[in-house]
């Protein structure tokens, strides 16, 4: 590989996990080159686990119930990082969904890099550690809950009130809508009573500061506070999912 194909792997790794560019560009001074990065990332990726709570850091977790990451993605990617109070957060909020649905599993999305500072893309927030997405719950289609279980893979991109247009065209705009991918998706309606029940868990907290979800979404749900607020015309849709920050 070329010098600038290692530097856009570089970039790219980076952008996707903070510090697996670090583990490919350590890889290049070694013997084995490139192929030693699955080991060294490896390494790398054990070490922010221990370390991370020393940069005001905690891991959400990977595996188990009622609280944890949608996708393995999320833990291996190293986008599962909150501070303290907004993991507590997430924990009481996902206890009290489990104890008025029991068996439900909290499905948590992107939150943040180990280490402060980098932006997490294509979010806008995340860089901070005090913002933390969650999926929505869905149900088969013959009514029954599905633990675990999103409509797109990663939990993102599947929207639930294309039909409800509240904003005009708009350029630039990162309003994507994907309309193409919408297709593919397994038919799944959401589980509105436990959407709700989360939503209104993390909005009765008062460490919660706001919420992002798109009022289509919310009013279908009976979810009102001032808490929840709607991200505008040109920021990212949020009928996917909930947004939520300190
Ligand atoms: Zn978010």
């Amino acid at each position: 590989m070329k010098r600038t194909g290692h530097a856009l792997v570089i970039l790219g790794l980076t952008i996707l996990t903070q510090l697996g560019g670090l583990a490919w560009g350590l890889a290049l001074f070694t013997r084995w080159r490139w192929r030693a990065f699955p080991l060294i990332y490896l390494a790398i990726w054990v070490v922010a686990q221990l370390l991370a709570p020393l940069a005001g850091r905690q891991p959400l977790p990977c595996t188990g119930a009622p609280l944890r990451m949608q996708s393995i993605f999320y833990c291996a990617a190293l986008r599962n990082f909150a501070v303290p109070e907004l993991a507590d957060l997430a924990h009481d909020a996902a206890a009290r969904v489990a104890d008025k649905h029991p068996g439900t599993i909290t499905l948590a999305l992107d939150g943040g890099f180990p280490i402060p500072g980098l932006p997490m893309l294509p979010h806008l927030s995340h860089a901070d550690g005090r913002k933390l997405d969650f999926a929505l719950f869905y149900k088969n289609s013959t009514g029954d809950y599905l633990p675990g279980k999103t409509r797109a893979p990663l939990g993102y991109f599947a929207f639930e009130t294309l039909d409800h247009p509240q904003c005009p065209a708009a350029f630039p705009t990162l309003r994507w809508d994907f309309r193409w991918m919408q297709a593919i998706y397994p038919d799944r309606p959401i589980d509105d009573r436990r959407t709700k029940a989360l939503g209104q868990a993390l909005l009765d907290d008062p460490r919660l500061g706001k919420m992002l979800l798109e009022p289509a979404l919310a009013e279908r749900l009976g979810l009102a506070d001032p808490k929840l607020r709607f991200q505008g015309c040109r920021a990212a849709r949020h009928d996917d999912h909930f947004h939520v920050q300190l």
